[in-house]
């Protein structure tokens, strides 16, 4: 530790990323990317005159995908807010929102970010156990003097939250902000988008990072009443005016226009993963209804921490976690059809062998 680093971030604990190894093949199924690539005019984009301009600075109002976005989602370009991937748009909105007495709150089990940010900006951060199966109870954020966060689909379960929950918990907390982070809503949830205009206090949270295949060019947007869009603005432009960089702008606007391509992916994605619940249970897993692009998968015998390792040395990346009450499961990300055909092929063999081994 440097002797130089302020007090104030003496004994902060980062998040951990995933893994992502630059070197090898493998097959990737531990941060839930998108297993596909942008669309083909997302590449056409790229070597094209406007990208060029590379000597300018990019627009700080990134006016062309916010209008973009504005248009797809029926709401102005005053009800967005842009930044440099949704964990960008979570930071600016602790940053915004929370002090050392306006405290967060949010489930126990979920985005290993958001106690983070809580972290660093000396936020009091209430952390909410779940319930058994995994399911977030509503009445548990209802009438609490705290900003609240909720991922829905939760991660790592990928379970969701319904609508009239979302919906009680934002009407139960007038005075404070309510972040809905909906980074994986596009894989079969349903959106708080629709309740934005009716509420001061929401703030919806999406991303570009996994069902718009751009984890690699950091886009996320939130989307919520014009005066919770400008707080956020304030703070971005104390902080840094060009948190988009250009070539994100114009394609994150190319991906966004071919949206029969954004769909296909999507259907190709939301098949696998069913397919893949079949294949997992087959195999004696367990694990919460996914609605997300990854599956929270426990095996009645095997240990997860053993898989996680023998598929790693295979080339087979996943998510373990290490801590309480996560410990036996395993975070599979939603490759293509072949992909988890490579993991369940070898999932076989080697819960077979761990079956022999106990039988000898
Ligand atoms: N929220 C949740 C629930 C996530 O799982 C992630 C991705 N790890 C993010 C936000 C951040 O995604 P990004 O910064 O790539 O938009």
């Amino acid at each position: 530790m440097s002797r130089f680093l302020s007090a104030r971030f003496a004994g902060l604990e980062a998040y951990t990323p995933g893994e992502q190894p630059q070197d090898m093949q493998y097959v990737k199924l531990n941060t839930n990317e998108s297993p596909y690539p942008p669309s083909p005019e997302v590449f056409a984009r790229i070597n094209g005159d406007e990208i060029g301009k590379l000597q300018l600075y990019p627009d700080p109002e990134g006016k062309i995908l916010r209008q973009k976005l504005a248009d797809l989602y029926g709401v102005t370009a005053e009800n967005i807010f842009l930044s440099n991937g949704s964990d960008d748009i979570l930071n600016f909105a602790f940053m915004a929102f929370c002090d050392e007495t306006h405290g967060a709150m949010f489930p126990e089990i979920s985005y290993g970010f958001y106690p983070v940010y809580a972290d660093l900006y000396g936020v009091q951060a209430k952390q909410v156990p779940l319930q058994a199966d995994f399911t977030i109870s509503a009445a548990d954020y209802c009438k609490n003097e705290a900003m609240v966060v909720i991922a829905n689909p939760n991660a790592p379960t990928g379970l969701e939250l319904p609508q009239n929950d979302i919906e009680k918990i934002i009407q139960s907390n007038p005075n404070h902000v309510v972040i809905i982070d909906e980074a994986y809503i596009d894989f079969g949830g349903v959106s708080a988008l629709s309740l934005v205009p009716r509420y001061e206090n929401l703030l919806v949270v999406q991303t570009f990072s996994k069902s718009r295949s751009m984890a690699g060019i950091r886009i996320g947007f939130a989307i919520g009443n014009p005066r919770l869009i400008r707080a956020l603005n304030d703070v971005k432009y104390s902080y840094n005016s060009y948190t988009m960089n250009m070539p994100s702008l114009i394609l994150g606007k190319e991906a966004v226009k071919d949206d029969a391509y954004f769909k296909k992916t999507l259907k190709k994605i939301i098949e696998t993963r069913e397919w893949s619940k079949k294949q997992l249970k087959r195999l004696g897993f367990t694990f919460p209804d996914s609605m997300s692009n990854f599956i929270f998968a426990s095996h009645k015998t095997a240990k997860a921490e053993e898989i996680f390792e023998a598929l790693r040395e295979n080339q087979i990346f996943v998510r373990y976690f290490k801590q309480p009450k996560l410990e036996n499961y395993l975070r599979i990300s939603i490759g293509t059809r072949e992909e988890m055909e490579a993991l369940f092929a070898f999932l076989e063999t080697y819960l077979q062998q761990e079956n022999e081994k106990v039988i000898d």
